[in-house]
């Protein structure tokens, strides 16, 4: 038996003994402290002699008895001591015991409210900020994120994120669920999804006939709430009345102070039907778009992946994966989840080889060169890629040849020696080209959609 087992064994015995024995021997036997139970001798010490003496002449045959009974050992007996500091230190160590577990009992309990809440709040696990890799592509959005978490209806009210589909959107806002659950436990979220909130305000007024009780009902649902996350909004109906509880739902959260965030994937303007009044209220907060990961991150994630379920991969397999699946996270974890079960299902290793045989990747990455990436970026900017390949240094053509750069590295992700290879230039002045459209991408809009165009002309987007 251990420290605690004997602590657990003796409270039982104890119990017996004070569901047994007469009161007026309590308060004796609330004295013992037990300290040690070996060859079927329980030894318990008490700080007072009468304790002892009282106990032995009158009740120790009971005790013996009661002791037999539960330790199931015949011989069994009670060995009662008297040592006034031992006892003071059993009953110190055993009540530091009785706190641990107390603590940890409480950690418990606040564990399982905490998952309770976030179910009842109806979050994925998964998404948190933890899980969240951050790069480029993402950074805004995520501190836009991060920071309506830590101050909810602060500066970014409501606070919109959009962006293609499978790019993290459902997960940040989320993310931010589970922040406010874990660190601010007294504020409510909830999370629902456009279509589920259709639906509940359908079936609602179905039922009830629109009657003013019921619909005051179906209000308080998603307006007494401190934070709702207001997923996919672009499944909203064009229907007027849909729109108006919508409108008024958003007004009433407004007006309380309460934190709304929504998603999409598109821009409210594109959202077809949407009221100008609600566009305009969707926009009066803060906007993040959320981008396709580069090479880096998309590596990261997969990494991260791996690391998380305890996977090893050999780096180029990893690397493969990251390079093909460009456009989108979730096609990204699908590719690695499916290697990861063959792999399993055939105590295979995941090396390179068998990436590229199960995923077959045919896609059009693979067969991009540096002369055709430079040829679309040339005919973009309107110059001649023997211009780009010269020492020519005008505005234009400049910015041609280091946005072609950036694309050799983004789409191929070969070395930046290979690369100034191709450009006649040194792997420096290759790194430069592509640092400066790296930075000018976070101030220059017509950048982006300088790649977008190309990258579509080239069919990778
Ligand atoms: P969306 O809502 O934009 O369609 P999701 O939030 O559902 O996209 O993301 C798709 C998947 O990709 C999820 O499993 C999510 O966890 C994962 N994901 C997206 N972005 C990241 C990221 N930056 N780091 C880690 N996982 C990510
Ligand atoms: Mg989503």
């Amino acid at each position: 038996m251990n420290n605690i087992e004997l602590k657990r064994f003796w409270e039982k015995v104890k119990e017996e003994f004070v569901g047994s024995l007469p009161e007026s021997t309590h308060p004796w036997l609330y004295s013992l402290e037990v300290s040690g139970f070996d060859k079927g001798i329980l030894t318990v010490v008490t700080g007072q002699t009468i304790a002892r003496d009282w106990l032995k002449k009158h009740h120790i045959g009971q005790m013996n008895s009661i002791l037999k009974n539960l330790s199931g050992i015949d011989e069994a007996c009670v060995h009662i001591i008297f040592d006034e500091n031992a006892a003071k230190q059993i009953k110190k160590e055993s009540e530091k015991i009785k706190k641990k577990e107390a603590e940890a009992q409480l950690k418990e309990q606040a564990f399982e409210n905490l998952s309770f809440m976030q179910s009842s709040a109806n979050l994925n696990l998964k998404y948190k900020f933890e899980n969240f890799v951050v790069g480029e592509n993402n950074k805004f959005a995520h501190d836009a994120a991060l920071a309506v978490a830590k101050n909810p209806s602060g500066k970014y009210n409501p606070l919109f994120i959009y962006g293609n589909a499978g790019l993290g959107k459902t997960h940040l806002m989320q993310a931010i669920g589970h922040y406010t659950i874990f660190n601010n436990p007294k504020l409510t979220v909830k999370y629902t999804r456009t279509d589920d909130y259709i639906n509940d305000f359908i079936s609602n007024s179905r039922k009830t006939n629109n009657s003013v009780e019921n619909m005051s009902k179906f209000n308080k649902k998603y307006t007494n709430i401190d934070i709702i996350l207001l997923d996919d909004i672009q499944f909203i109906e064009s229907k007027e009345k849909t729109m108006a509880r919508l409108h008024q739902t958003f007004d009433t959260l407004k007006d309380k102070g309460k934190q709304i965030v929504i998603t999409s994937d598109r821009v409210p303007e594109e959202i077809p039907m949407l009221t100008e009044a609600l566009i305009s209220r969707f926009k009066s907060g803060l906007m993040v778009e959320l981008t396709p990961p580069n090479f880096e991150t998309r590596l990261e994630i997969v990494r991260k992946l791996a690391k998380d379920n305890d996977i090893k991969a050999e780096e180029e397999a990893l690397k493969y994966i990251a390079t093909h699946f460009s456009k989108n996270v979730r096609e990204l974890e699908g590719a690695f989840t499916k290697v990861c079960a063959y792999a399993e299902f055939n105590s295979e290793p995941i090396t390179l080889n068998l990436v590229k045989q199960l995923l077959k990747c045919k896609e059009n990455q693979d067969n991009l060169t540096f002369d055709k990436i430079t040829e679309v970026t040339a005919s973009y900017y309107k110059v001649d890629v023997s211009d780009i390949k010269s020492a020519a240094r005008s505005q234009k053509v400049s910015t041609a040849r280091q946005m072609s750069v950036y694309l050799c590295r983004e789409l191929t992700n070969q070395s930046f020696e290979n690369i100034g290879d191709f450009f006649n230039k040194k792997h420096s002045t290759a790194l430069y080209a592509y640092e400066q459209i790296k930075n000018r991408l976070n101030t220059e809009k017509e950048l982006s959609n300088a790649i977008r165009e190309i990258k579509q002309a080239l069919k990778v987007l």
